[in-house]
């Protein structure tokens, strides 16, 4: 793990701030990086993946999102459609497309919709069967990595319930129209995806029938939520990395910044951000990883801490930097506008709140 690290360190450079302000990742990398199975590191070996556990996955997660939350966000998403089509999936679909998202095809997830943010319940999209296809109508948002991606797992309804259906995304009938100026995570190829009268085979919808949706939803979920939460450990450790060298090093009023009380305070601050943001990780992992009952509420509590954390604590490090670290493509800058969104995606801070305090409830006194 550690030398994977240490090539994703010297793939990276020093051009994520390049990719935040041109708003694209070289696509040759991606495919380089995706062969490799270094996008989706939790597939099983038998499919060319890397069968990393929760907690390792984690700790590789947290590095990519300190170097660059745009291929964070790009891996979050290819893990994602790899852990839906593995969970949702027939052992033949997984046998097909698991491949391909090991050797270097890419991948992204679309839920949301123009009337289905939060309320995914009222989704529009469609999956009707017409003899041996599938046909699927609707309109995705805000596809993170859409702009890239050969392979895009679309959620809608089926029958009386919903499906996850692979779509390829050079079928005739899907338009991927990207989003040009996102607040953060700027190279992460945000998107639209329209979907007209997308003709598939049959065997295009995972799993063959239709599940409750809300299974469904926090199946798929749940991985993005890991992803994420493990990101957000890395944009902390980032921020963490560029303050202290910064309070250190500059002087004002005779002395380093750091021996200023209240500077040292936002030190003291970031640190315990990245401290407990890791904590909540670690246990939601080790949840995983023990397949613990504890799981599901484990990892809605880590990615709402973490998320909550890197939102602050990027906020923190640009204060200590001030006008140094006040510059589109500096790492606390794009930390700054990379963590606001973690509070929004993959259930946001207030749809968090929500399920932990609805487990609250549920606990017996
Ligand atoms: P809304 O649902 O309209 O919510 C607006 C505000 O109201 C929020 O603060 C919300 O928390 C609050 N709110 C809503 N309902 C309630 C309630 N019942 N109680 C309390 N507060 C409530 N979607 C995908 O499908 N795939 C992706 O890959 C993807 N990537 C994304 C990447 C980024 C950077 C962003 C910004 C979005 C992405 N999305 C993606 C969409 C994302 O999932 C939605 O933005 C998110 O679910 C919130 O939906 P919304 O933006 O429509 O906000």
């Amino acid at each position: 793990l550690s030398g994977a690290m240490t090539s994703v360190t010297l793939r990276v450079g020093d051009l994520a701030g390049e990719w935040d302000r041109t708003g694209l990742i070289p696509l040759d990398l991606l495919r380089e990086l995706g062969a490799e199975g270094r996008l989706c590191a939790e597939v099983p070996e038998q499919y060319g993946g890397w069968g990393l556990s929760s907690m390792h996955s984690g700790a590789y997660t947290a590095h990519v999102g300190g170097l660059c939350s745009s291929l964070r966000s790009v891996m979050t998403s290819q893990g994602m459609a790899a852990w839906t089509i593995q969970r949702l999936g027939t052992p033949e679909q997984s046998a097909v497309h698991l491949p391909r998202l090991t050797g270097g095809g890419l991948a992204a997830v679309g839920f949301s919709e123009p009337g289905a943010g939060s309320d995914l319940a009222a989704m529009t999209t469609t999956v009707r069967r017409d003899g041996d296809a599938v046909v699927v109508d609707g309109h995705k948002k805000w596809v993170t990595a859409a702009h890239y991606a050969d392979l895009l797992v679309v959620v809608g309804r089926y029958e009386d319930g919903a499906v996850a259906v692979v779509v390829p995304a050079d079928t005739p009938g899907v338009r991927i129209e990207r989003i040009a100026d996102p607040l953060g995570c700027r190279a992460a190829g945000h998107a639209d995806v329209h979907l007209d009268g997308v003709r598939l085979p049959a065997d295009s919808v995972l799993g063959g029938h239709g599940l409750p949706p809300a299974l469904l939803v926090t199946t798929a979920l749940a991985y993005g939520r890991m992803s994420v939460a493990w990101g957000c450990v890395g944009i902390l450790r980032a921020c963490l990395a560029a303050a202290t060298a910064h309070a250190a090093g500059r002087e004002q009023f005779g002395r380093p910044l750091a021996e200023h009380q209240l500077v040292a305070g936002h030190l003291a601050d970031l640190y315990t951000a990245e401290q407990v943001a890791a904590r909540v990780c670690e246990h939601a992992s080790r949840c995983w990883d023990e397949g613990s009952p504890d799981q599901v509420v484990a990892t809605v509590l880590a990615k709402h801490v973490s998320a909550t954390q890197a939102a602050r604590g990027a906020a923190t490090a640009v204060q200590v930097l001030a006008s140094a670290g006040s510059r589109d493509g500096h790492a606390v800058a794009r930390a700054y506008r990379d963590a606001k969104l973690m509070e929004i995606i993959e259930g946001s801070n207030e749809l968090c709140r929500l399920m932990l305090a609805q487990h609250a409830l549920s606990v017996p006194g």
